[in-house]
């Protein structure tokens, strides 16, 4: 009996880790396994202490440059949500893709943070939301939109009404959630160096953020806390030597 409920102990801690794979120590948004602790948790996450282009970053003291637009190919689709106990993520199968730099980076996920994890300008928004993208050599390129308290944002609201309420939890897309309905249409950006903005804080991911923030109501904002049970931000980190392209 003993064994069996070992097993079964080990598989619900496969399904809960599954995004991040083998973790050993858990890490969090508060106490013991907050912010401020990752970089010693875990030695792969010395990055999260030891780093100098960590995110996320306040985005101020813009530099004008003649940024290229970022091209849009998303085709794909959302096949799964997923609540991974540190967002709310919708994993995309192979097929939408961005191109900048001459380099094509593929949408591989998309989730939230409330509050914002970047400022702009010392301004926090309620809602930031990822789109994680990684190239044929590993690199990886982070798409992020902020929301502001206003309409409602329909792809949202397809979102939540199929999104587990349960960390470790992930459920097939029974209605489809597209990208562009969480990006904005003026496709204008920041640009900056950064990192992931969770254990391992790996570096050399380029961000770009859009300007135009969307909508989310108020509402939509209080469902996702609710589910997260937390606010699911890293608080921003120094930005160093870096410039922030405009
Ligand atoms: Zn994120």
């Amino acid at each position: 009996m003993k064994k069996v409920c070992l097993s079964m102990a080990a598989a619900f801690v496969l399904v809960a880790g599954s995004s991040m794979a083998s973790e050993a120590v858990h890490w969090g948004y508060s106490g013991h396994g907050g912010p401020e602790s990752w970089g010693e948790l875990n030695p792969a996450y010395e990055m999260c202490a030891k780093g100098v282009n960590q995110s996320p970053i306040n985005l101020t003291d813009f530099v004008e440059s003649e940024l290229e637009p970022i091209t849009f190919h998303y085709s794909g689709l959302a096949t799964e949500v997923v609540n991974n106990g540190h967002s709310i993520q919708a994993n995309y199968t192979a097929g939408s893709t961005i191109q900048i730099d001459g380099k094509t980076f593929e949408l591989k996920q998309f989730h939230f943070h409330s509050p914002s994890e970047n400022t702009i300008n010392g301004e926090s928004f309620p809602m930031e939301a990822h789109f994680v993208h990684a190239a044929q050599d590993g690199s990886l390129a982070v798409i992020a939109v902020m929301f502001k308290i206003g309409d409602e944002n329909e792809g949202i609201n397809k979102l939540w009404k199929q999104m587990p309420a349960k960390a470790g939890e992930k459920v097939a897309m029974a209605s489809q959630v597209k990208a562009d309905d969480i990006l904005p249409k003026n496709r204008d950006y920041y640009r900056f160096n950064g990192s992931l903005t969770t254990p391992p804080c790996t570096e050399g991911v380029l961000w770009l953020v859009m300007k135009q923030p969307m909508t989310v109501s108020k509402e939509q904002v209080e469902a996702f806390t609710h589910v997260m049970h937390h606010p699911n931000n890293r608080p921003v980190q120094p930005v160093h030597a870096r410039p922030v392209l405009q």
